[in-house]
């Protein structure tokens, strides 16, 4: 997987706390919510600590970002510029009622276009219904967009006829997904059969390099009929952006380091050719620098948008390492070896050399393209599979936007409803992201890559419940360990509440929560999920006898009680024994049985209840972002210092970039 993002970021994961309101009053994080999404802000808190060139750095890095935005808008669909452009102009000059029905559906729908880079939901791909009069829209657009780009009654029913460009991204079987999908990387009217066919004739399957062909052009249909690639670059299509973006990137070459320096040169060289060889020779840099502490994205990445997954977005995240989070990571990695002869599975299974490894974190300082307003919160490339094998790959989790993310799920009602005891709610609220975070890390950096293969056993054994066994292993590896004195000693927690937070968060999880995903009637199918419930009805069943963990019932509401946490972190020890063992000795009998037993099926009653309770908070499923601003200080000439401020209007932030970043045409 190359990006990780958060599905359901209300309750994803990360623990959601209670509002337990802080002595002191903090500016709201959730700035703007609309239908289903939440827009939140994120801070960059260790900017201040950057070098004032590194500071310069990240300013023009973020220039550079902010440019890409419109490519973005007309990739998702040939139209967008036109209509966001006129929505926006409506939007600014409307002298009517602003407190009207209509003109507040259209907000609503602006908000909506402006989140997904477009009229189609970044999410489902379907386009969106606009829910203000089509009568009403007409008027408007007569009277206050003089200089429209295509017919008014083009894009009236573009916007308001539900069966012209439905889809973004139609990935349906057995249709024409090229013919279907209404994102710009194809001209109309040219089928998936023309398109497959003319990039077989280009593709060496020999090559052990292979180019990315089509990563960054679109395909369109020349003047004797045959087919031809519009490319992405200064010169070719969408160069007025990209020039701006070009320019940025120089002014940044002039004052980085090496090796960011010649990676910088590289992606400008790439973006003045538009060759694709010029492209690798950039990400081959790119992927071997680890240690600048400036690091970026930009550029046409990656290719979830086309159906073919062969035509790449824009996108852009500029970022530093996050020095704190990475010690984090770095002490787990030197001490893996104890862990490892510490595990409680059995010696044979314990491998005698384990080098643990370590996870970078990184602090986003800007957004751009793909990537704003709905944001990953990591990143793995780059994404050429050779590349990856001979130079390696960088995986990176950003913590700054999850920070956000937990500090907007506070408050949501979520925690009042699903945990019962006060003082839970309150340390959740004090050590839910640490507890998370660490769980995470032990998972990564230890899990995986502790155990080993009994003599003759090849791995591939446990067939179709291999994920699901392999996460289940990692997951309680993290717990018996995030448990453990070790940790405390270590520096990495400050007493075992930490433990007592995530145990009752994973339990809870397992047993109720994670429910509210799934559609009624349906069982667990995703491995991870499977692996959660997996854990937490075995700890169930084994501790009954004791009461270790209870489901108490009150109100006709289930609630999760942990009663004796050390008796619980011996059952996730005596669990992983039998895991490693299954894996060890590819025990494909035993694996099935435990994941059919405990990780598949739901109690139809519990789960109508689970996702009631949840539906009740109306907690919106998709959360997004504004950047941060940043502004030169300068003196008698000489930049002097770069300062950062945090807007709380999204409104405000998206119509300033589309006066002050906004370089193509209408029509590309
Ligand atoms: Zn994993």
């Amino acid at each position: 997987m190359r990006k990780i993002l958060l599905t359901l970021s209300g309750m994803a994961m990360i623990f959601v706390c209670s509002c337990n309101r802080a002595e002191k009053e903090e500016p709201a994080w959730i700035v703007d919510r609309f239908d289903d999404i939440k827009v939140i802000r994120y801070e960059v808190p260790a900017f201040e600590e950057l070098s004032l060139n590194e500071k310069i750095l990240v300013y023009y890095l973020s220039e550079a970002a902010k440019c890409g935005r419109d490519i973005i808008f007309d990739q998702n669909f040939k139209y967008n510029l036109s209509i966001r452009r006129a929505l926006e102009t409506i939007y600014e000059k409307y002298d009517g009622d602003r407190a009207g029905k209509n003109f507040l559906a259209m907000e609503k729908y602006l908000k909506k276009v402006w989140f997904a880079n477009g009229i189609h939901h970044h999410y489902s791909n379907d386009k969106f219904k606009p829910e203000f009069d089509q009568y009403w829209f007409e008027k408007q657009l007569a009277k206050h967009v003089t200089d429209l780009p295509i017919e008014q009654s083009l894009l009236v029913s573009v916007m308001f006829d539900s069966s012209l460009y439905a889809s973004r991204l139609n990935q349906t079987d057995g249709v024409d997904v090229v013919k279907e999908s209404a994102g710009n990387f194809y001209e109309e009217g040219i089928t998936q059969k023309e398109v497959e066919k003319f990039y077989n004739d280009l593709t060496d399957v020999n090559d052990p390099r292979p180019i990315s062909y089509g990563l960054n052009s679109k395909l369109v249909r020349g003047a004797n009929g045959r087919l031809e690639e519009r490319v992405w670059k200064v010169g070719g299509m969408y160069s007025e952006a990209l020039e701006q973006i070009v320019a940025w990137l120089e002014k940044a070459e002039q004052v980085a380091e090496e090796p960011l320096k010649q990676i910088i040169s590289d992606l400008v060289k790439y973006y003045r050719s538009g060759n694709l060889r010029d492209f690798d020779t950039y990400s081959i840099h790119w992927a071997q620098d680890v240690n600048s502490k400036i690091d970026f994205v930009n550029g046409f990445i990656e290719d979830y948008g086309d159906p073919l997954g062969r035509k790449a977005t824009w996108e852009s995240v500029v970022n530093f390492r996050d020095e704190k989070a990475c010690e984090r990571t770095r002490i787990i990695s030197e001490n893996a070896q104890w862990f490892e002869d510490n595990a409680p599975i059995n010696p044979a299974y314990r491998k005698k050399v384990v080098k643990g490894v370590s996870a970078k974190v990184i602090t986003a300082a800007m957004l751009g393209g793909e990537c704003y307003p709905a944001t990953p919160i990591g990143i793995n490339l780059p994404n050429a599979d050779w590349i990856r094998k001979d130079y390696g790959s960088k995986s990176v989790t950003i913590d700054n936007i999850t920070y956000a993310y937990d500090k907007a799920a506070q408050g949501n009602g979520f925690s009042e409803e699903f945990v019962l005891d006060e003082a839970d709610r309150k340390l959740a609220d004090k050590y839910g992201k640490l507890s998370d975070d660490l769980h995470t890390d032990l998972h990564e950096c230890l899990g995986h890559g502790s155990g080993q293969m009994a003599p003759g056993v090849k791995g591939g054994e446990l067939g179709t419940y291999t994920s699901t066994l392999e996460e289940t292993r990692a997951d309680l590896f993290g717990l018996y360990y995030i448990g453990d004195e070790k940790l405390v000693e270590l520096g990495l927690i400050p007493s075992l509440d930490v433990a007592k937070t995530q145990y009752l968060h994973y339990i809870l999880n397992g047993l109720l929560t994670q429910q509210a995903r799934i559609e009624l009637g349906k069982n667990v199918e995703e491995s991870h999920m499977r692996n959660r419930m997996m854990i937490a009805k075995w700890c169930l069943e084994k501790g009954q006898k004791d009461k270790v963990i209870e489901l108490v019932e009150k109100n006709s509401k289930h609630y999760v009680v942990i009663n004796d946490y050390k008796k619980l972190r011996q059952l996730f020890g005596e669990m992983l024994y039998e895991v490693q063992r299954i894996k060890s000795e590819g025990d494909y009998e035993a694996g099935r049985q435990l994941v059919e037993n405990y990780g598949v099926k739901l109690d139809l009653d519990l789960h109508k209840e689970i996702r009631t309770r949840y539906a009740s908070l109306n907690i919106e499923p998709y959360g997004g972002f504004i950047n941060p601003e940043y502004t030169l200080v300068e003196k008698n000439g000489k930049i002097v210092d770069v300062k950062v401020t945090y807007p709380t209007s999204y409104v405000e932030q998206m119509i300033g970039y589309s006066k002050n970043y906004s370089f193509l045409p209408s029509l590309n």
